[in-house]
């Protein structure tokens, strides 16, 4: 590995290599000393001296203003149980049978172990995760953060702040710490995180932990959200994972305090009698006034639905995964589809070794799932079918990964992505016009003839105005254009979109159509991150919204 690294960086200094060259060179040396994985470039660079890499440092990749290209960086909020008791499904949660873990989760998820080893700190996860980022070449200048671990805002008020407040600090801090002119200082990067260094050294990670606390310091929710209005690294998207019962006005209102923009919502199914029977502590009517509360206030709503779950028939599970489009009280934006599976330690474990429940298995879920295929609108993304729990704690239902290929070019927002497909044409502007939770929505697109997209602006002319910021207008809930950040080491050029302003004529069309319904003041709910972007449309804060008048 050391010959690799040495004879690599001699022969790009030598020959100075730029950044193509030096990919293919990379490649070339992996097949020489016949390495399994490509090492990244940062990588590489950790390995170069001070005065070699004084010649390298044209390699360092550069942070992006676009819409696209968001990395996610998922933290885990302390273990507390969910306010209604524990869903018979639910595995984890503290002193679960896996240990004191989050609400729903086992301990060996990523994103729990890195919240155990950081005793669920915010600010030392973000801290790590946007390392491990830049570590891996990946420049996560556009952060999605994801808040996990059960019903956050069942939480209280002062720690539902501190814990985004530090998300944020960690955001913002490591940004002023490790870039100067929004460029990575990648010797002072090197030497904080001891790198290269054994990243399973426990003194390392010790050493590491304290040095980062004594940055944490104090400040206050809305200074750090200030400030990344304009950091190198911002937050561009926030999710809240909730139920429905602590998806109201209140709660609500808190989530937006906070900058949250899409909610991760527990739907799991839309049948009351199964509600009931899973101990779920709330009922479709919830789920049904949660999503209508959320959209109207600009929230993508983005719905967890299981099938498999006591009560389940294939038939049965089938029509609910329709029934969440086909009646408009539910069409959510994104939909995360969940078999029920058994875990020791929960009471359906004890149903099922009762013999008094028996799991849908790989063969009924793929039924399922192939089956709802054509039922998908193009207004939705698909985001996950099938939660990643480690097979081995697995008792009884599915445990196949890979259940999303049966619906592999369903009409979803994801299996149209730009970034995905080969080959595409030209795009055009289109208008899908639909009803959703008593409003009006416009799923605003560029896509080609053959449907691929490049972009979508998600418009609704809510059915009611439930703040004072929202009086008499209509709300941008989502735009995103994707340009697929071509990754240091992917097939560059294929499928790349060139930046042609399309999240420009997004908006300008949505202005257009919310003028042609009436309204007079167009209302943003904005990451964060991103309402820089848009004061250059002439949009000013208002409130917790980005707003203009139209
Ligand atoms: S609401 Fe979710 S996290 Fe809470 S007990 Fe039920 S399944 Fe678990
Ligand atoms: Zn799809």
């Amino acid at each position: 590995m050391e010959s690799f690294y040495r004879e690599l960086i001699k022969e790009v200094i030598d020959k100075k290599l730029d950044l193509d060259k030096t990919l293919k060179l990379r490649r070339k040396l992996c097949r020489k000393y016949s390495l399994r994985g490509l090492p990244s470039i940062n990588q590489i660079l950790l390995r170069a001296d001070k005065e070699e890499f004084r010649h390298l440092k044209h390699l360092v990749t550069k942070p992006t203003r676009s819409l696209s290209g968001v990395s996610v960086v998922a933290v885990m909020t302390k273990p507390i149980k969910c306010p209604h008791g524990k869903c018979i499904m639910c595995p984890g949660g503290p002193g679960s049978f896996f240990g004191n873990m989050p609400q729903s989760y086992v301990g060996i998820e990523p994103a729990t172990m890195r919240g155990l080893r950081n005793k669920f700190d915010p600010y030392l996860q973000v801290f790590n995760r946007l390392e491990q980022y830049i570590v891996l070449d990946h420049m996560p200048d556009k952060v999605e953060l994801i808040i996990m671990g059960g019903t956050f805002p069942s939480f209280e008020v002062k720690y539902q702040n501190e814990f985004v407040k530090y998300a944020l600090k960690a955001m913002n801090d490591f940004s002023k710490l490790f870039f100067r002119k929004g460029k990575l200082d990648f010797v002072k990067f090197k030497e904080f995180f001891e790198l290269p260094g054994d990243i399973h050294s426990e003194g390392r990670a010790k050493r590491l932990r304290k040095k980062v606390l004594e940055l944490k310091g104090k400040s206050s929710l809305g200074e750090e959200q200030k400030r990344n209005e304009k950091a190198v690294i911002r937050c561009v998207g926030m999710t809240i994972e909730t139920r429905p019962d602590y998806a109201n006005l209140k709660e609500a209102n808190q989530m937006l305090k906070l900058g949250c923009t899409r909610v991760e919502l527990g739907v799991q199914s839309v049948y009351d009698e199964v509600l009931k029977k899973i101990e779920r502590g709330h009922n479709v009517g919830d789920s049904v006034k949660a999503m209508k509360t959320l959209k109207d206030l600009g929230f993508k709503v983005n719905a967890h639905y299981m099938i498999g779950l006591p009560g389940w028939s294939e038939r049965k599970d089938l029509d609910g995964l329709k029934r969440l489009f086909s009646d408009e009280r539910f069409r959510p934006d994104m939909l995360k589809i969940y078999p029920c599976i058994v875990v020791k330690g929960t009471k359906l474990y004890n149903l099922w070794k009762k013999g008094k429940f028996k799991a849908l298995d790989n063969e009924g879920a793929i039924r399922i799932i192939s089956k709802f295929k054509s039922g998908i609108p193009r207004y939705v993304r698909v985001m996950r079918v099938v939660r990643d729990i480690p097979s081995k704690v697995i008792e009884a239902g599915v445990d196949k990964t890979n259940l999303r290929q049966y619906i592999k070019g369903c009409r979803c927002i994801r299996c149209r992505e730009v970034g995905r497909v080969e080959e595409h044409g030209r795009p055009i502007l289109r208008v899908f016009e639909y009803k959703a939770s008593g409003g009006k929505e416009f799923f605003i697109s560029f896509e080609d003839e053959k449907n691929v997209l490049f972009g979508f602006c998600r418009l609704r002319i809510p059915s009611s105005s439930l703040r004072k910021e929202i009086k008499g207008s209509a709300i941008v809930r989502e735009l995103h254009v994707y340009s697929p950040s071509v990754r240091i080491g992917g097939k560059a050029g294929i499928g790349q979109v060139q930046h042609r302003g399309y999240g420009r004529r997004l908006l300008r069309k949505a202005e257009e159509i919310a003028r042609k319904n009436g309204v007079g003041k167009m209302v943003v709910i904005s990451g964060i991150g991103v309402r820089e972007y848009y004061r250059k449309f002439g949009y000013r804060k208002e409130g917790v919204y980005m707003v203009k008048g139209i």
